[in-house]
């Protein structure tokens, strides 16, 4: 009976690790974020008014840009950046395909053309080589994606644009908090690096609402205030219509006191998702699969592993999920294979360039071989060793 007591004083064994568990979060900020929302509440003002505006001047501040506008969503944020820049028919967009379909959707609903270029396959970001060679006398922005948490070769992206005279929208929707370096030798944050940044604050992202959230920031005010007319139907004042482009989409009191509470936690929260991964890289360094490169201020807003090819991902993934680890894809279908728009390939004008298979080489081998691990500040010791544990047990089993 030795054996059965063994196991018994093992719990760990059969530990089940979440990919994610937003109840954790909430549970160490309860009282704060129960304050926050019954202030709001007792204040009968819930759209656009003191909370939205302080939030947007703390957020502003964090990223280090003079202006932050609050919007209903991370995908709406996109939209409206593009809108304020007046792009539309006959325009075309620089983007990436591995970032599922939130950039084409965005620049397709102004009634451009987004244009995909391929990735760099080591950081998974836009590939500064492959975007000297997209643009054309059309191009009218450049929209680079920090993905999993670390900021897109932002140096060489806003010097070939600059040299281009063509403005940059900064997809940061998985970066608060996350910087680089800057040609001076400054740590320059997600945000700050382009004319305009969309953020995102749905649940999961490394700051995250209780619901949905999302915010422009920009250093130029006039695109500024263009933004707060669009994100309110165009208005100019109270049913005066003086933008083109605009929509309801405004981020609520409610939403943006809860996000005023968790905003300072953002710098620790990062810093303790930094520590993770490193004990991932140390952990998983004898198996095959390829790691993410480390940088200082990447924040890991996913922690994505490359495995040697699909097959493996597959068993991988199987293998973890009877062993009850929580894993996913980000993301399994590149934009230019979604079926909404390779159905329209044949038509005239096309909704995206380049259409069909083989046309994003690695965008396409990496949405076969990528899978992303559970990690989150609320991890525990014993959860990372599980993880750990059993993704060793999977190679030398
Ligand atoms: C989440 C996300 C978005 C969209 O944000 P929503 O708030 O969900 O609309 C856009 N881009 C990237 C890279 C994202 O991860």
């Amino acid at each position: 009976m030795l054996e059965k007591d063994e196991h018994e004083m093992n719990p760990a064994e059969h530990l089940s690790v979440p990919f994610g568990d937003l109840r954790r979060q909430a549970a160490t900020l309860q009282a704060d974020l129960a304050a926050a929302a019954q202030r709001v509440i007792q204040s009968g003002w819930y759209v656009l008014g003191s909370e939205v505006a302080a939030f947007e001047q703390e957020f502003a501040a964090a990223c280090g840009v003079a202006h932050c506008v609050g919007v209903a969503s991370g995908a709406d944020a996109l939209y409206l950046a593009l809108a304020a820049l007046g792009i539309g028919a006959g325009d075309e967009v620089i983007t990436v395909a591995n970032a599922c379909t939130y950039q084409a959707d965005a620049i397709i609903q102004t009634g451009a053309l987004p244009v995909l270029v391929d990735i760099d396959p080591t950081t998974h970001t836009l590939d500064p080589a492959q975007l000297a060679q997209a643009i054309t006398p059309r191009t009218r922005a450049i929209m680079p994606v920090h993905l999993y948490g670390r900021l897109a070769d932002m140096t060489a992206i806003t010097a070939i644009a600059e040299q281009a005279g063509i403005p940059v929208i900064e997809d940061a929707a998985q970066a608060h908090g996350a910087w680089r370096t800057d040609a001076a030798g400054n740590p320059r944050y997600a945000g700050a690096w382009g004319t305009l940044a969309g953020f995102s604050f749905y649940p999961t992202k490394n700051l995250g609402a209780v619901g949905d959230g999302g915010a422009v920031v920009t250093n130029d005010a006039s695109l500024a205030e263009q933004l707060r007319r669009l994100r309110q139907y165009g208005w100019d004042r109270k049913y005066v219509v003086s933008a083109h482009g605009g929509r309801n989409s405004r981020l609520d009191e409610l939403q943006a006191a809860l996000l005023r509470v968790m905003l300072p936690h953002l710098p620790h929260r990062n810093a303790t998702r930094r520590q993770l991964a490193a004990q991932y890289q140390a952990g998983l360094a004898a198996t095959p699969l390829g790691l993410p490169p480390d940088e200082a201020g990447h924040v890991y807003h996913l922690y994505v592993v490359v495995a040697e090819s699909h097959t493996e991902r597959e068993q991988l993934r199987e293998y973890l999920r009877q062993h009850g680890i929580g894993c996913d894809v980000h993301y399994p279908m590149p934009a230019h294979l979604q079926p909404i728009y390779s159905a329209w390939r044949s038509a005239n004008q096309p909704w995206l360039r380049p259409q069909g298979a083989g046309s994003l080489p690695h965008t396409e081998q990496l949405a076969q071989r990528i899978l992303s691990l559970p990690l989150y500040p609320e991890l525990t010791p014993a959860e990372m060793d599980r993880v750990i544990a059993v993704v060793r047990g999977f190679y030398s089993g």
